[in-house]
């Protein structure tokens, strides 16, 4: 008979602290700006930093969900086009939640392996691992970037012919009365036209 008790206790003894330890993660908040017909995520190597990912994989997932162009620069990435920061923070959410978060444990002390040609996400904290999901029917892309009813922050970016503000989310050209250019207003879209939205102003943030 071997000591097979002792075994066991020498393994528990081998085990990482981490184990033992419990820290909450919590994906970082974007930092997101638009400039001109761009956006900019200025703390893209921070959050892929925090994750432990490899910028390159998160910036390829974000593009193919944002079904846009986009580049580092620097330390930051900037998008061609213009989303709001609800968007890209949803969208990073879902690639922690895909491919960082074990899905036994909860931790993000997770590293992605190719098995078989299969990419699978081994959690190093509980040791399971689970094959990274087939990509499934763009839940994300399907959900418009405004609605009505819906309230959000917006820059004016222009006046229109009869004298009301205008800004763009994604694809829609956005009209509030009573803005100017420049202005930082918090609006309530009342009705939305093809491309065409109108909203009323809530709060002026800054002018
Ligand atoms: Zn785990």
């Amino acid at each position: 008979m071997t000591d097979y008790a002792g075994n066991l206790d020498r393994a528990f003894e081998q085990m990482p602290d981490y184990l033992t330890t419990d820290v909450r993660f919590s994906v970082p908040g974007v930092d997101v700006i638009i400039e001109g017909k761009t956006t900019v995520l200025r703390n893209f190597l921070e959050i892929t930093d925090t994750i432990n990912r490899d910028p390159t994989h998160l910036l390829k997932y974000l593009l193919r969900e944002l079904g846009t162009a986009g580049k580092f620069d620097g330390t930051r990435v900037i998008f061609q086009g213009k989303f709001t920061t609800e968007t890209i923070q949803s969208q990073i959410q879902a690639y922690v939640d895909e491919f960082v978060i074990c899905s036994e444990c909860g931790r993000p002390d997770t590293t992605l392996v190719r098995s078989d040609r299969v990419l699978m996400l081994k959690c190093d904290a509980c040791g399971a691992h689970r094959p990274i999901r087939k990509r499934k029917v763009r839940e994300v892309q399907a959900k418009e970037p405004i609605e009505e009813g819906g309230v959000y922050d917006v820059k004016i970016t222009g006046v229109g012919r009869k004298g009301d503000g205008f800004t763009q989310i994604d694809k829609y050209t956005i009209y509030v009365p009573k803005t100017i250019k420049g202005e930082i207003v918090s609006i309530k879209i009342k009705s939305i036209s093809g491309t065409l939205a109108f909203a009323e102003l809530l709060e002026r943030k800054s002018e």
